[in-house]
């Protein structure tokens, strides 16, 4: 009974749910065993299980006074330990932020609370969200469900790499994810889950742990696109606390899904055929292209000249921001503090113990990057560059609705893998990075096996603030593909 429970979409349980053929107390009883039963993946750094149960209780009340607020109410979901969650710990993963507890709740959060979801508890990440594999969390790597034939734990991607495990492994029904530079989608494409980066500027960053403030975007991880766009329809909106916050009405993206993609024209941009990329990518896209094809779509070769430069731009706006965000904890305001002999030591003590290898690693390369005698030669050149890449999609949108990519190079690796070499970690986000640049909406959908067995995502971007069209898009591919399959065990 409880593995049915677990392994409902949202559309599904919030059917059941007002159908009266189950109660979000049991449905969520069922996610916490869950949760308990499968603390060896560590996917969550704090379990909320009273304060779940109690908002579990609180939905069936109103549903039986006749006051449901809608498909959310009464779902378990995760949540990615960046958000602030008012009352509970919230870490971003780092040593820095010990016992932090914030006295207020996000804008994201509150809004999936004030529908009525049920947070099962904080979901572990990258620390401070700078990562793609879950490693560099200060509370432990996280593992991913899939495992494959040589038996090796596998990353589950990051940076939200607890949020992707949670909800591949049937622990929550959903869980919120923020991107960067690809941490909701690369994770949700090694997972085999459904990751929607929204626009920057759909949902608000208000109380979420700043990495790098013109990127950072919430956005919905779940099992599949209908759940997204449910997900995104409740974390969406403007907000006066986030002055990047987008003053647009927000559709009931849900309605958008009209299984009907005919005539929509599909850009596949030449520059992403990266060199050295595993044939079995290049095959998952060409598998992607023909059942758009299939379905009445036009494919369209687009060309986005700028790609190569992407990445070394993502990681010189990226590491400049955090450097700066990240200037705020210095032992006296948050967290963690190790006394020194006066001021200026004890800033030092509390920051070189405080901040992981990864975090120090952005700092320095941000501050550098930043630093009068290198400013114009490194940051004025990303920023300028950023807009050359925005020029490209701008151009590209001209003539397509919607750009076809794979979301990763390559199907997640094992765990320990890529550790001592960054730049190999950083390729990773190949594929992500431009349209974190250019603030665009991206989904990745799960489109297949890997020859080891390991879910490969595809990867839809779409034009500013288009993200139904992505999720239309999205949603052709997820019926044309069928993954239906399941790690083993779970
Ligand atoms: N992997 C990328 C990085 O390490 C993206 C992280 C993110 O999107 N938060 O910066």
């Amino acid at each position: 009974m409880s593995d049915a429970l677990t392994s409902l979409t949202i559309a599904q349980a919030a059917a059941k749910l007002a159908a009266g053929e189950t109660s979000s107390v049991e449905l969520t009883d069922a996610h916490i065993a869950a949760m308990e039963a499968h603390r060896d993946l560590n996917a969550f750094i704090t379990e909320t299980p009273d304060l779940a149960r109690a908002r579990a209780a609180e939905s069936d009340a109103r549903r039986a006074s006749g006051d449901a607020r809608g498909p959310l109410d009464g779902i378990p979901i995760a949540m990615k330990d960046l958000f602030c969650t008012e009352g509970v710990l919230t870490t971003a993963a780092s040593h820095i932020l010990d016992g932090f507890t914030p006295t207020y709740e996000s804008t994201v959060s509150r809004k999936l609370r004030e529908v009525g979801t049920v947070m099962l508890g904080k979901a572990n990440l990258d620390e401070f969200a700078m990562g793609s594999a879950n490693v560099t969390s200060y509370y432990g790597p996280v593992k991913s469900p899939w495992k494959a034939a040589d038996g090796k734990d596998r990353v589950p991607g990051g940076s939200s790499g607890g949020s992707a495990t949670a909800v591949a492994a049937n622990i929550a029904m959903a869980a919120t994810g923020t991107d960067t530079g690809g941490s909701i989608r690369q994770p949700a494409a090694f997972c085999g889950i459904v990751g929607l980066k929204p626009t920057y500027g759909r949902c608000s960053r208000w109380g979420i742990v700043a990495f790098a403030s013109s990127l950072d975007q919430a956005g919905p991880m779940t099992k599949t696109v209908e759940d997204a766009a449910i997900m995104l329809s409740a974390m969406a909106g403007y907000d006066p606390m986030d002055s990047t916050s987008a003053d647009k009405p927000v559709p009931d993206f849900a309605a958008a899904l009209t299984g009907d993609i005919k005539g929509l024209k599909v850009g596949i941009p030449i520059e992403y055929r990266v060199e050295g990329m595993p044939y079995e990518i290049e095959e998952a896209w060409q598998k992607g292209v023909e059942w758009l094809k299939d379905q009445g779509a036009e494919i369209v070769e687009v060309s986005l000249p700028h790609t190569k430069y992407a990445l070394p731009t993502y990681y010189i706006v990226a590491p400049a921001e955090a450097s700066s965000n990240l200037a705020r904890y210095d032992g006296v305001r948050y967290g963690l503090r190790v006394e020194g002999g006066d001021l200026t030591e004890m800033y030092e003590a509390t920051r070189g113990e405080g901040f992981g290898a990864e975090v120090r690693r952005r700092v320095l390369i941000g501050a550098y990057v930043l630093s009068a005698g290198y400013y114009d030669a490194y940051y004025l050149k990303a920023q300028k560059l950023r807009t050359l890449i925005l020029r490209d999609f701008t151009d590209a949108f001209d003539k397509v609705d919607v750009l076809l990519t794979p979301t990763a190079p390559s199907a997640a690796f094992a765990i320990g893998e890529k550790m001592d070499d960054p730049v190999a970690m950083y390729l990773n986000d190949v594929f992500a990075v431009p349209a974190s640049l250019a603030g665009l909406p991206a989904i990745s959908v799960p489109g297949g096996l890997s020859s080891e067995g390991l879910p490969l995502g595809l990867h839809l971007i779409g034009r500013a603030f288009d993200e139904e069209t992505v999720l239309r898009a999205g949603q052709a591919l997820e019926t044309a593909a069928g993954f239906t399959a399941r790690p083993a065990g779970f």
